[in-house]
Parts: structure tokens; sequence; C-alpha cells
């Protein structure tokens, strides 16, 4: 992609830091993956030290420093590879990843080890090999087109992957998980969408996480994938300095649905390496989960989700608004209502 930044030279001419962190910066992305994309250097503020889009993209010293309970496959991704390229984690699913770059480098991304420029995408024979595998499953009901982005391959390779899900009789859904849609928009033109349409039921699950990335050329990227026929839903990632307030969660999360995206993850950061800067603890996110329930219809509410360290899956870790009334010697509950307040709930009865 023509205009993408990926060294601290180029963050420094693009004005994107002075020119005095520029060693300090280097450092970090010898360790770590850069590329910031002309759609997505121009919605950053340089004169703003605390600016939420830098904060996702431009890199920053402190990822050289590891915390304890960091990993470098903090959700298990490769205790479960059956082969190169899929991770089969539950048994009617699978991730398969045939490519490993992606349009922009999330600074907080949870396979920073695996994603980059030197990441290697799968060879013809390796991708054959993980078809393989989904066509002698007949238990896999959905794949997932992950990675890296997907998007980033050709719509010719696009195609001839959803050509080959499309012919397997036990596959009935493929969902799409990209960040392309809002960091390199014009990448969605229109042979890409085509390559996207299938027999099988597509979904395309976008990433973004402030209401700023949400520009007219995102919608309309949007619009795009909508119009022909995709139904659309997000992904977000709960950030510190980036969304943790409830008024950018509750604007990210209008905004979306306006632009007929549904709302389906809000994750808590995983602990990979050299994030700690930008998560919070679980106790906030499901305070801003509660917020965001007296304000916001539940058509703008994701589940908010933790891919437990290890491998052991996907829970949702939202706030709990029904618990057993202790005092009660039936089976009466207390559930909280959006304000906080606290109401009786009977057992069941029998007619
Ligand atoms: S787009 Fe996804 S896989 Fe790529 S760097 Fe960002 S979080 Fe990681």
């Amino acid at each position: 992609m023509a205009g993408v930044i990926r060294n601290a030279n180029q963050m420094v001419e693009a004005g994107l830091i002075p020119a005095e962190r520029a060693a300090a910066l280097a450092a970090v992305a010898a360790r770590y993956a850069v590329s910031i994309t002309p759609d997505i250097a121009a919605l950053i503020d340089s004169g703003d030290a605390q600016d939420p889009i830098a904060r996702q993209f431009v890199p920053d010293a402190q990822e050289l420093l590891t915390a304890p309970d960091e990993r470098g496959d903090p959700i298990g991704d490769h205790t479960h590879e059956p082969v190169k390229g899929i991770v089969h984690r539950y048994p009617d699913r699978v991730l398969l990843k045939p490519v490993h770059v992606c349009p922009v480098y999330c600074r907080f991304c949870f396979r920073r080890e695996d994603v980059g420029p030197g990441g290697a995408a799968l060879d013809a024979a390796e991708l054959a090999a993980a078809l393989d595998y989904i066509r002698s499953n007949s238990n896999i009901w959905e794949v997932i087109l992950s990675g890296g982005d997907p998007l980033m391959l050709s719509a010719r390779r696009l195609k001839a992957i959803m050509s080959a899900l499309d012919s397997m009789p036990h596959v009935a859904v493929i969902r799409i998980h990209t960040r392309v849609p809002v960091a390199a928009p014009g990448k969605l033109t229109p042979a890409l969408v085509k390559a996207l349409r299938a027999e099988k039921a597509v979904y395309v699950v976008l990433h973004a996480n402030h209401p700023r990335e949400l520009t007219a050329a995102v919608k309309a990227a949007a619009g795009r994938l909508s119009r022909a026929g995709i139904p659309l839903l997000s992904q977000s990632v709960l950030l510190k300095g980036v969304n943790d307030d409830s008024a950018t969660l509750e604007a990210l999360f209008r905004a979306l649905v306006a632009m007929r995206v549904k709302p389906y993850y809000l994750h808590h950061p995983d602990l990979a390496h050299g994030t700690a800067h930008l998560r919070l603890g679980l106790g906030a996110g499901q305070a801003l989960m509660k917020t965001l329930r007296g304000r916001v219809s539940g058509l703008c509410q994701p589940s908010y989700v933790l891919d437990l360290p290890g491998g052991h899956g996907k829970v949702p870790v939202g706030p709990c608004y029904a618990r057993p009334d202790e005092a009660s010697e039936t089976e009466c509950w207390r559930i909280e209502d959006p304000n906080g307040a606290t109401h009786d709930y009977p057992p069941k009865s029998d007619v």
C-alpha cells in the first residue's frame, strides 16, 4: 500500500512524533511491526500526547517493558493448532489464518509475536492442508478467517478460499475478522467485495475502537459490504487512554449501529508482551458496561469478553445483574436494574 508509515524516520517525517523520540521508537519498531496507513495517520492529532488514535498505532517505548503475567501467545492459539494456519479451540468452529500481515499493526495486538511483514503466510501446500483439515472434520460448522487480516489477500486468492469453503457441505457460516474497512477503506474495492460473496452465510466483523475511526470513507466501505448483502458485526478492544470512558464507548457503539454494524464483542485486552500501559482492570471494564446498560439500547451493547490465558476459551465477563437471595428460604433472586436499585424476583411457581 502506498504511503504507509513503517519506521521511526517516516513517523518523524509525517509529523507523528518529534525527532527526539525517533531513536527510542526505532528500538520498539525493531521488536514489533509498525504500519500506519494514510487513512489512520490522517486521524492522529500529533499535538495531543494522549491522542487515542496515536495510542493504538504509534509505538511507545513502554512496549519494551514486559509485565510478569504477559505471554507471547496470550490466548493459547498454539495449543490448539492441529495443522499450520488452523486454530481448533471449540468443536464446531475453527480459525483459518491464511496470512500474517495487517494494514496496520495495533500496539495492543494479541498476536503481535506472529503478525508482521516478516510473518509467513501459508504457501499453496499449507493452505491446501488447512482446507483439507476443515473438509475432513464434518463437525466444523463455522470457519473464521483471521490472521493477520484476511482482507489483505488479493480478490483472486480470497475468492479461491471462499469457493473452497463454500463447497464443503458441513460448513454453514464463514466469518471474516478484519481491520481493513477502518484502516484502509479504499482497499475494499468492488472486486474484493465480490470475492466475499458465497452461497454460505458470510459475516464480516470489523475492528474499531474509537468513534473517530468511523470516517465517511469507512462508512462508505461498510455500505459496500451491506449493499452486497453481507451482515456486519464489530469487535472492539477496551483500551486504557483510548476508549475507557463511557462517553467514548457510547459514541462508538451508537455510530456503529447507525452504520448498520452490530457491536458484537468488547474484548478485555489480552496479556500480550509490552501492553500493560494499555490495559485496565476487569472491575473497571464491568463498571463501564454497567454505565452503558442504562444509556444505550440493547442493539448498542456488545458482549464484554475475556479470552482466558492459556487457550481455555472466551467467556463473557460483564456485570452480573441477578444473584440468589441468600436470606430467602425459597429460590428468590435479587435483580439489579439499570439504575443500580435492586428488586426481588420470585422463585418459579407451579400452576
Ligand atoms: S489488525 Fe488484528 S491481528 Fe492485525 S495487528 Fe491489529 S489486532 Fe493484531
